[in-house]
């Protein structure tokens, strides 16, 4: 699960990692009086307004309909409504977001800390995630802050320090002060990264999280070390022991497809193909997404509907996918394992009526316990419904109607 910047650095801060202050808004008048109140807590006049949404690239990204960034500064306090305004409502498209951009509902107001001293201000990157190859964290550390890890990757890898984490000895000081030092730190500025990196990681394990990414973060003139940015991305699994982190999360940033199959308890994923399918298990479920692309078509989704389906799973599973209007089949793939494959077609036989006016064609394929009887109810339902027993019956017959 991810949460937005403002809900991670508040998370942050409670493990003593430093943040850049701000208040968040969801008005301009709000954006002002946060400018105010940072100003009186901070002693900042310059502000930063950030558009919070769950994706990277703000800064350079753009409000489609007013051409502001996502993150802009404001000098004086006087500007900070108006540049407000200027993002609030709108939508920000960036290289994360998808050409359909994401629209704005909140804004953080930060206090400026790219301010002049004894020297610049220095960007740094920082995160900490797990390697599921080595089966350890690691923390993955860079001078060259601020810009897409990913570009820093495949330009100049060596730019990119990597710690491992031994998970029966946990975070080691000396591994701390190597990557301190990797960076090129010294004085304070290396022993505030040090404080950093170890309440970072301290608040990664606190939190169960899978992934952390602070880009940039910054030294500041006066050798402070902070996070001005907060990417974190919280274990699901582990939320039912954090349930002060699951209230933060946001569903309007998630597709309401897939809020609406969660509560049902399936695991669905939206995508941009033409072939709805409905499967009883995940692996299942990717092969039969690899067989809709063999018959010339495209899945339209993935959806697992669990083990145990039933009718109300495999009605709700229907339900689902009929609202996606790119959906020109399905095909329903189950094999009966615990479930026996006579109650799967049962079940989508009333799923189908119970819905009534279904338009596209249904292929549905069972194998397994009594897969014989199961396509017999298919076939004697007298519905639009075609069964068949082997993937490649089932391959043919979505693309028999792929082909019209
Ligand atoms: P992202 O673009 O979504 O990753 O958002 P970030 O939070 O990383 O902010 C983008 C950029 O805004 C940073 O890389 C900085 O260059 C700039 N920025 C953020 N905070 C400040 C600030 O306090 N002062 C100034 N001058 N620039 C800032
Ligand atoms: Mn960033």
């Amino acid at each position: 699960m991810n949460i937005h910047e403002y809900q991670a650095k508040e998370v942050l801060k409670g493990y003593g990692v430093r943040i850049q202050n701000g208040i968040v808004a969801d008005n301009p008048e709000a954006a002002h009086e946060a400018a105010v109140k940072l100003n009186a807590e901070t002693g900042t006049s310059w502000y930063v307004i950030k558009a919070q949404i769950h994706a990277g690239g703000r800064g350079k990204g753009k409000i489609q309909q007013t051409g502001s960034n996502g993150v802009v500064l404001a000098k004086k306090l006087e500007d900070v409504a108006d540049k407000a305004k200027a993002i609030l409502g709108g939508t920000l498209v960036t290289h994360q977001t998808g050409p359909e951009g994401k629209v704005v509902n909140k804004i953080l107001v930060a206090e400026d800390v790219y301010y002049p001293g004894d020297s610049e201000p220095k960007e740094y990157y920082l995160s900490i995630l797990l390697d599921r190859a080595q089966g350890c964290n690691v923390i993955m550390a860079s001078t060259e802050g601020g810009m897409d890890i990913e570009d820093v990757a495949e330009n100049s890898p060596e730019k990119i320090i990597k710690e491992w984490i031994d998970p029966k000895v946990g975070l080691q000081g000396f591994q701390i002060r190597k990557v301190a030092f990797k960076l090129g730190l010294t004085g304070t500025a290396f022993k505030e990264m040090v404080k950093f990196i170890a309440a970072l990681y301290k608040a990664y394990e606190g939190t169960d999280s899978s992934q952390f990414e602070i880009n940039p973060v910054l030294k500041t003139s006066d050798d402070k070390i902070l996070a001005v940015d907060a990417k974190v991305n919280l274990d699901d699994n582990a939320l039912y022991r954090h349930k002060d982190l699951a209230d933060l999360r946001d569903l309007s940033e998630e597709d309401p497809l897939e809020v609406e199959a969660g509560k049902s308890g399936l695991n669905y994923v939206k995508l941009d193909g033409n072939v709805g399918c409905m499967v009883n298990g995940a692996g299942l479920a990717m092969a039969t997404m690899d067989m809709i692309k063999l018959s010339g078509g495209e899945p339209a989704n993935f959806l697992d509907v669990g083990g145990g389906a039933n009718a109300t799973t495999v009605e709700a599973g229907f339900r689902i996918i009929l609202q996606d209007p790119n959906v020109k089949a399905i095909l329903i793939n189950v094999f009966g394992g615990i479930v026996r494959c006579d109650r799967i077609a049962n079940g989508v036989v009333e799923a189908y009526k119970s819905i009534g006016d279904i338009r596209v064609p249904i292929i549905v394929r069972l194998q397994g316990t009594n897969a014989v009887e199961g396509a017999k109810i298919i076939d004697e339902s007298g519905l639009k419904v075609a069964s068949a027993i082997t993937l490649k019956e089932a391959a043919d017959k979505v693309q028999a109607v792929l082909q019209g």
